[in-house]
């Protein structure tokens, strides 16, 4: 092991040196490291701190929230990463703090479904030529959609492997002709395939059958974050030891100890450490694990899918388009059908974003910031042909960022039954928490996110009181209900 300083100070152990011998001083309180100061991060980072652990989080962007961003650059908030808290209710376990807060949501659905974030009446089509789909028309698609993917469910019974969510659509379709689509109906109909794809990030030729609908979502429908998503991270990260600009490159886990090391080789060692950075990050091998994960764990991050989704933000002077939630155009394909979610009928602010997922998604990431705005205001164009320019633009790159190399996960065709166990599993010193190891089939979402941080911030302190004994310093509290207490009603409002 390499030692690059030596510093016996209180805080020894975490501080980017290795002490003389690895003690710990009695009664001290054992110390953690987190890896990843995301909604996972902090939020196990929060928990343990609450629990008097010495805790120190490793970041390695200069901003917190990995993919919770809200940019401010429109003099208004935007979330390029996550938008919506999936199950305003109770039971979401984020409701508590977002309700300490006074943060206000949005609803845009009341839909516990995965495929219904917005309600459909508040959604306006067009055609390529700019004519509006009849409502009456994406209402009727919208039916034979839902019939559609009811009789997959008999495709699925009938094999005993997985397909993907396209091959039993055209399977269904070839014994029910009579919920095929013709004309703009077809194109209706790849609008709603668009929008399961936006669910899953990823296309429909990817997404498993079997379990595409088995996720459990919580009730009380879809709310968008009216002031963005990054107050919640704030409130969370409060008085925690962050180190931004601290990319980890390798993990060292010991019999005693975990050594951290960052990209400009300074070390940082602690009684156990908890690892929250993207699935995406552990599949491209960005960090070395000494010694080498097992081939469990391996083969349980190549049978997880990563998908990607994309944001281009577009902020106007006036505002020219109707007052509807989502403006979409209907295309021959799903890949060229798109939408807008129009912010200021959530929020009031003149800004449109753009979505894309999957396929489409990456395709974005190849052009540069000016180009994916005019790809944007040409989709744009074909609903509103008088658009004027927008006078600013954002466009997020999730899929080639190094610190995220994808959005959420998503089942892959014929995925084992038990790879979320093997991902969150621990190993040794080692925790795992992030969004795709959350538990109760909350993956891909914040509040799946945050549970498994305090999962794995548990299943630590847990370990560290077995391994190192009596600890009379840390005062184990619970902190689902420590972090903050119910004070108001969630703040949910439709306009
Ligand atoms: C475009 C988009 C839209 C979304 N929409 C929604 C939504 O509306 N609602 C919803 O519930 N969810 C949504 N999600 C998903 C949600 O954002 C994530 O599930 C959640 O934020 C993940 O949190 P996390 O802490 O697990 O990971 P992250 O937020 O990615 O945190 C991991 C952290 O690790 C850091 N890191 C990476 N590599 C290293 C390294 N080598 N060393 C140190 N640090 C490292 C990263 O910089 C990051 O800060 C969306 C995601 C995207 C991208």
């Amino acid at each position: 092991m390499e030692v690059k300083a030596v510093d016996t100070g209180s805080n020894s152990l975490l501080d980017g040196t290795l002490p003389p011998r690895l003690g710990r001083p009695h009664g001290s309180s054992p110390s953690v490291i987190v890896v990843g100061g995301g909604i996972s991060g902090v939020a196990a980072a929060r928990f343990l701190q609450n629990a008097s652990f010495k805790v120190l989080l490793l970041e390695s962007r200069d901003r917190i929230g990995g993919r919770i961003h809200t940019d401010y650059s429109f003099g208004c908030p935007v979330d390029m990463g996550a938008s919506w808290l999936h199950g305003v209710c109770n039971e979401n376990p984020l409701a508590p703090l977002i309700r300490c807060l006074g943060l206000t949501m949005y609803r845009t659905s009341g839909d516990d479904s995965v495929l219904y974030d917005h309600d459909l009446e508040s959604c306006m089509l067009f055609d390529m030529d700019g004519h509006q789909v009849p409502q009456n028309t994406v209402a009727e698609v919208g039916e034979a959609f839902k019939k559609i993917l009811s009789e997959t469910e008999k495709v699925r019974n009938e094999h005993s492997h997985d397909l993907s969510v396209l091959q039993a659509i055209s399977v269904v379709l070839d014994r029910h002709p009579e919920l095929r689509q013709e004309g703009i109906s077809h194109e209706v109909l790849q609008w709603y395939i668009c929008r399961m794809e936006a669910w899953f990030a990823a296309d429909a030729d990817t997404i498993s059958l079997k379990t595409w609908d088995q996720e459990q979502v919580l009730t009380g429908g879809h709310g968008l974050m009216v002031q963005g998503y990054y107050p919640v991270i704030e409130a969370l990260s409060k008085d925690i030891d962050i180190r931004l600009n601290h990319r980890v490159n390798r993990i060292t886990n010991g019999y005693n100890k975990v050594m951290v090391t960052v990209e400009d080789g300074r070390n940082f060692v602690a009684d156990a450490a908890i690892i929250t950075v993207p699935v995406g990050v552990l599949k491209a091998n960005l960090i070395e694990f000494k010694p080498e994960l097992p081939e469990w764990k391996l083969s349980a991050l190549a049978d997880l899918g990563v998908g990607n989704e994309n944001k281009i933000a577009l902020r106007f002077d006036n505002v020219f388009w109707p007052n509807v939630e989502l403006l979409g155009i209907v295309a021959p394909t799903s890949y060229a059908c798109g939408y807008f979610l129009n912010l200021h009928k959530a929020t009031g602010h003149r800004v449109l974003v753009y979505m894309a997922a999957g396929r489409l998604a990456y395709d974005v990431e190849k052009l540069s910031d000016s180009d994916a705005a005019d790809f944007a205001m040409r989709q744009l164009m074909k609903m509103f042909p008088n658009a004027p320019a927008p006078v600013q633009y954002l466009v997020s790159r999730w899929g080639t960022d190094r610190d995220s190399l994808g959005c959420y996960s998503y089942d892959l065709v014929g995925k084992p039954m038990d790879v979320y166990d093997r991902l969150r599993a621990p190993l040794g010193n080692l925790f795992f928490g992030g969004e795709a190891v959350c538990m109760d089939d909350h993956q891909g979402s914040v509040h799946g996110a945050y549970s498994a941080g305090i999962i794995a911030a548990e299943d630590c302190c847990r370990h560290l009181i077995k391994r190192l004994g009596s600890l009379e310093m840390v005062q184990l509290v619970s902190s689902r209900e420590e972090i903050l207490k119910a004070a108001v009603p969630l703040q949910i409002s439709r306009m």
